[in-house]
């Protein structure tokens, strides 16, 4: 028999017979690695168990504790899945599948209707006996010639193999029924403990938009029940926080792929949080000196050209229009290239030093289909944007004041949760980067300078700045614990080249302007996603698509008075309605609470008597008597000062 060395993680090596498995290996270290061990790790790529290996190698043991062995238990899920999915269903089809530390799925197509949440149950019970009876799982890993021989005729895993740079592809029999599984298995079904299919959704084959449309299932599985409830729990959370669920239910907004992907529609209750963010910041800037301005979302493609962005950045543009006439038309991804235009239709005096652009910029991205996410990824985006052109002396104040706005912003949306990271030149490599020293430890100290001057804590990123300058992102944690870079300041000292720019200086001469990005909420799609999470969709009032609806006791007895309160209110610039409905109470009070709505006011006898209200906030269960002017005071001082209800 002749032998292989087998190097461990530690540098370490072994020789073993070859035909040796992991388990054996596992063994020869200790009985309770063999123990825990779930599979094994041949030069990265993971290995069944007890498949024997035949070469040298770098070999790593993977156990339960470890995200691998949490990939190869999802696996064994998601093949019983398989399996029971052909016993359930005969006309069944499948996709892709996957097991790894996120959870797992199994891509599904029929003839007759797609498998539903309903089918969840029968196919968990059926992978739950195969559990139970503690079934063989019985590997074997075949070239691909073989395998396309036993997947003839089945569309899309055929497919897949054809696809597939690899040539081994492992197929299980379970219970006489032969699957192919993507990822590496048990050895038996009884080792899986704590299992549960979630959800269905479409899934495109391969993630292709032009593809067939599949139905993916999704699940879970844990080596413990408390890992697996703690899961669940999250899960929950997620979906109770998750803007598309709450954009839906509170009629924010809709994407339809058939209208088009990544292209979002407004409904009046989103368009009016959009519009009031809008103004607000709008408002914000103009009293911080920008000069608001409106440019084309189109333009010739030779000024992305110029500004580099069809070099570097042409997978993310939309493809450019050919007019015919020989003249090319972009949509622009970013709008930096449109404020260079407003910049340089004057000549510029040192004096309009700082100038500050600012728009609230439409731009069009080519995302990948497969990472579009409701209004949190799209393809059609308005940037909150702005551009200050300043002398290299003016960087820091401007940076400060930039800060500043940002963290005004921050304060009145109530977002508290945020980290500073700025981003240096690599001083190892300073080639890759534009070429001037003196403006990179110019600008970075004055950056550095200024975040110092303001007591902010932040972190030093050297090597993460653009090559075309040093730049601070802020980092807010989404509900989810999720970082997001919402709010960036980048200086730029390129662009100014490329489009050669000027100003004239005290002195006469022309001088050449350092530009400096700026984004305060950035784009209005994932700031609104961003901030339905963190509110879980209860809008402070001044947001709130209806801050208050009136519910009469009786319509026919105070409508009119709930009608006169209306006129009034909305005479003050209150977003408010009656419900007319006539409704039980009870269902009216409940259903406003379920649309978040800041304030119920219920009218009676006595508040019609009495010019009174009775007011109910959202999320409380008491209600409170107050005069009908006093309640305005009230909500006209909540929007005001941007508070909750
Ligand atoms: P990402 O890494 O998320 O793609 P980016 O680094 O390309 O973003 P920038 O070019 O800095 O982003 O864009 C400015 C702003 O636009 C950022 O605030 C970012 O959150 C937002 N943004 C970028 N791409 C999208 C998108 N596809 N949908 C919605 N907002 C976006
Ligand atoms: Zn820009």
């Amino acid at each position: 028999m002749s032998e292989i060395s087998l190097e461990f993680p530690d540098g370490s090596k072994r020789q073993f017979e070859a035909g040796a498995s992991a388990k054996d290996v596992a063994q020869s270290i200790a009985i309770s690695l063999a123990k825990k061990a779930v599979a094994g790790k041949l030069d990265g790529k993971l290995i069944n168990l007890n498949a024997p290996i035949n070469h040298d190698g770098k070999i790593e043991i993977v156990t339960k504790d470890s995200e691998d062995g949490l990939a190869v238990l999802r696996s064994t899920v998601a093949l019983l899945a398989k399996v029971s999915l052909k016993e359930i269903f005969s006309d069944i089809r499948f996709g892709e599948d996957s097991g790894d530390e996120e959870g797992l799925y199994i891509d599904t197509d029929k003839d007759d209707g797609q498998v539903s949440a309903d089918d969840l149950e029968a196919i968990s019970t059926k992978i739950q006996s195969f559990v139970d009876k503690k079934v063989d799982l019985k590997h074997e890993s075949v070239s691909k010639a073989e395998a396309l021989k036993k997947l003839a005729g089945t569309k899309f895993e055929a497919q897949l193999v054809e696809d597939s740079e690899d040539d081994s592809f492992d197929f299980y029999n379970v219970d006489g029924v032969d699957v192919l599984n993507n990822g590496v298995a048990f050895e038996n079904a009884g080792d899986v403990k704590f299992f549960r299919l979630l959800s269905v959704a479409g899934a495109y084959f391969e993630g292709k938009s032009s593809n067939d449309m599949l139905q993916r299932i999704y699940g879970t599985a844990f080596y413990k029940q408390a890992d697996l409830d703690a899961d669940l729990k999250a899960r929950q959370e997620a979906r109770e926080r998750d803007h598309r669920v709450i954009g839906n239910d509170l009629d924010l907004f809709f994407v339809d792929p058939k209208a088009g992907a990544g292209l979002p529609y407004w409904m009046p209750n989103g368009a009016t949080i959009r519009r009031t963010i809008e103004r607000y910041i709008i408002d914000k800037e103009v009293a911080d000196d920008y000069k608001h301005v409106y440019t084309p979302v189109l333009a010739n493609l030779d000024l992305y050209k110029t500004s580099g962005h069809w070099a570097h950045y042409r997978d993310d543009m939309f493809p450019p229009m050919d007019m015919g006439d020989g003249e090319m038309l972009e949509l622009r991804p970013m709008n930096c290239p449109s404020h260079i235009q407003i910049y340089n239709h004057h000549i510029r005096s040192y004096r309009e030093l700082p100038l500050r652009i600012a728009e609230l910029g439409m731009m069009h991205r080519y995302e990948k289909s497969g990472a579009l996410s409701g209004l949190q990824r799209v393809r059609e985006m308005t940037l909150n944007d702005g551009h200050t052109f300043v002398t290299l002396d003016q960087v820091q104040d401007e940076f400060k004041k930039i800060l500043t706005l940002i963290m005004d912003v921050y304060n009145d949306f109530n977002i508290t949760d945020y980290t500073f990271r700025l981003s240096y030149r690599d001083p190892a490599n300073t080639a890759k980067y534009f070429d001037d020293d003196e403006m990179w430890n110019r600008s970075q100290s004055m950056l550095k300078g200024a975040m110092d001057d303001l007591g902010l804590d932040y972190y030093e990123a050297e090597g993460e700045a653009a090559f075309y300058g040093p730049k601070l992102d802020i980092q807010t944690k989404t509900a989810l614990g999720n970082d997001e870079t919402m709010s960036t300041i980048q200086l730029d000292f390129m662009l100014p080249e490329q489009f050669d720019l000027s100003y004239i200086g005290a002195d006469g001469e022309k001088h050449r302007p350092v530009m400096i990005h700026r984004g305060i909420v950035g784009t209005m799609e994932r700031f609104i996603a961003y901030l339905t999470e963190i509110y879980k969709g209860a809008f402070p009032t001044w947001l709130a698509p209806k801050q208050v609806t009136i519910i009469p006791v009786s319509d026919d007895k105070h409508g009119d008075y709930a009608e006169s309160l209306r006129k009034k209110f909305a005479a003050a610039d209150v977003r408010v309605d009656v419900d007319h409905r006539g409704e039980k109470m009870n269902y009216l009070i409940r259903d406003a609470q379920t649309h978040k709505i800041p304030y119920t006011l219920v009218v009676g006898d006595q508040e019609k008597a009495n010019n009174e209200v009775s007011v109910r906030k959202y999320g409380e269960q008491d209600s409170n008597s107050m005069s009908a002017d006093a309640f305005l005071s009230e909500v006209l001082g909540d929007i005001e000062n941007y508070s909750r209800a």
